[in-house]
């Protein structure tokens, strides 16, 4: 069954409802697996349902992202970037759409959909960019050889995404992949696929290669994991939580497949005494409630330092009992509920731990309802050993923690499994650089929140994972390199074991 809006939806967008599943060759394939049930979040009930696409459909995607990346490897790399430009304006062209079946899917509000559908297209005008420009070098070899380098694509890549920003995340992957000569089997969250299967048939539609990208529709631990055992797959990019991280890392281990893993975080967003307290406040708030909270750079821990804190929390209490929480598809709207009912139930289960660790929680106004809304909240009087500091929420939840010194708000901040990000918020430039220096962490801000570019490499220290992602470091991702040696002299000294020319 599909509720009515979401068919109207897709229908707009080219796809017939009846037919959902994953997104192989071009073509849409029902699964025969178990139902998947996807729930709307606004109202708890039913949104959707379909059949995991299971191991044969999986064998059928990674067949057909093989047999297409060999063409698309051997075009032009110019020829690729401009395909991927027409990919672009493809997108912006279905950009309010797009946009719209997101929030529908996946309940993010419009104002926060309509920046990720822009983002996405971002994204394919920068790699095609790209395609033209990351190449091999020659290197200098003491020698009478003429040594040089390629950049090689990997093959085909198995990229496997969650469901807080399916479409961007859909983009922010393939769209380096490609770029470099990829083949891609996609396998999003089984709660969010709509979106990146019509983002690769509007891709097709505007000259992407048919089967060079898939979609698979369905679980991680069937689907997913069937994608990763076929041989063809040469690389794996898990976009995720920690623990399943540690389950893809270890079957790509197995297969001795490398791994790109962009993980969770608990983020430290410290705020000195001598900051704009007024900006810090907003910045704080953007920071954990933007998305509900679902956002794995989500600054979850406020370090305050002790003079201001009260005032402090009292500025993003107050702060966040104006934002406007409802129907994501409403303009209006600035933050919708949480995407599930198990986070919802683990958002619930994380205050609850606080408040009997004994934090206080100060709630903003709810949403009366079945759908999965949680107010903004924040915890105050936390230290940094309990529950609420120690684990990920990905929730509007943010745990405040007073600090004296500097030394101590950088200790607090690295004392942390994750290490994805963090900010200060001071006006002192020899403090900021000291504690951008100091926090362990693959982004940090000064005087900012979430600001993120496709430009701008990204990833995490610790267990919020390894690998790069966004700017030029994911085009190392996605290629090998390949060393040439081709002799030059007119008489080489071919001898037994190395070459002479060691030193001249
Ligand atoms: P999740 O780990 O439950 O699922 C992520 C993906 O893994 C889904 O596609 C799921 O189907 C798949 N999966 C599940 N079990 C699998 C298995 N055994 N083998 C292969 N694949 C499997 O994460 P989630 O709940 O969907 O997303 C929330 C998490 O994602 C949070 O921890 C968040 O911090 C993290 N996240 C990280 C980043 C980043 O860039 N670092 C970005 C967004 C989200």
């Amino acid at each position: 069954m599909m509720d009515s809006r979401l068919a109207a939806s897709l229908q707009g967008l080219g796809l017939n409802p009846d037919r959902l599943g994953s997104l192989v060759d071009g073509r849409l394939m029902p699964g025969a697996g178990e139902t998947v049930t996807v729930f709307d979040p606004v109202t708890g009930k039913t949104l959707w349902d379909y059949a995991d696409a299971g191991s044969d459909i999986a064998a059928q995607a990674v067949a057909a992202a093989h047999e297409a990346q060999k063409g698309w490897a051997q075009r032009s790399a110019a020829g690729r970037g401009r395909v991927m430009q027409a990919v672009a304006r493809a997108i912006l062209e279905a950009a309010e759409p797009l946009a719209r079946l997101e929030t529908l899917a996946a309940g993010k509000p419009i104002r926060d959909t309509r920046v990720e559908v822009a983002k996405v297209a971002e994204m394919f005008e920068y790699y095609a960019g790209w395609a033209d420009k990351f190449h091999g070098e020659v290197i200098p070899v003491p020698s009478s050889h003429l040594n040089y380098t390629r950049r090689e694509p990997m093959g085909v890549v198995l990229q496997i995404t969650p469901w807080n920003a399916p479409i961007f995340t859909a983009g922010w992957q393939i769209a380096p992949a490609i770029s470099m000569g990829n083949g891609v089997v996609l396998k999003p969250s089984e709660l969010t696929p709509l979106t990146s299967i019509v983002l690769v048939m509007l891709a097709e539609k505007a000259g992407l290669p048919i089967g060079l990208v898939n979609v698979l529709a369905g679980y991680g631990h069937t689907t997913g994991q069937a994608a990763m055992a076929s041989p063809a797959i040469r690389k794996v990019v898990f976009v995720g939580s920690v623990p399943t991280g540690r389950l893809v890392a270890e079957a790509a281990a197995s297969r001795l497949l490398p791994c790109v893993l962009e993980l969770g975080g608990k983020s430290a967003n410290i705020v000195f005494a001598d900051a704009n307290l007024e900006r810090a406040a907003i910045g704080a708030q953007a920071a954990i409630f933007s998305g509900a909270g679902q956002s794995c750079v989500a600054g979850s821990r406020l370090l305050v330092q002790r003079q201001v804190h009260d005032r402090f929390v009292e500025l993003v209490a107050s702060g966040a009992a104006r934002i406007r929480l409802g129907d994501p598809a409403s303009p209006d709207t600035e933050v919708g509920p949480v995407n599930n009912l198990r986070q919802f139930r683990h958002v619930q289960a994380l205050i609850s731990e606080g408040a009997a660790e004994g934090a206080e929680v100060i709630a903003a106004p709810g949403m009366s309802g079945e759908g999965y809304f949680v107010p903004p909240t924040l915890l105050r009087g936390v230290n940094n050993s309990m529950g609420i500091a120690r684990k990920e929420v990905f929730g509007p939840v943010v745990a405040t923690i007073p600090f004296d010194t500097e030394e101590e708000a950088i200790a607090i901040a690295n004392d942390s499994d994750f290490g994805l990000a963090g900010a200060v918020w001071t006006q002192d430039v020899a403090r900021a650089h000291r504690v951008a220096a100091a926090v362990k962490a693959g982004t940090f801000w000064v005087n900012a929140y979430k600001t993120i570019n496709v430009a701008s490499p990204f990833g995490g220290f610790n267990m919020s994972g390894y690998g790069r992602s966004s700017g030029v470091e994911a085009l190392y991702e996605y290629t090998q390199v390949k060393s040439v040696w081709v002799e030059t002299a007119a008489e080489p000294a071919v001898g037994f074991g190395y070459a002479a020319g060691i030193r001249d």
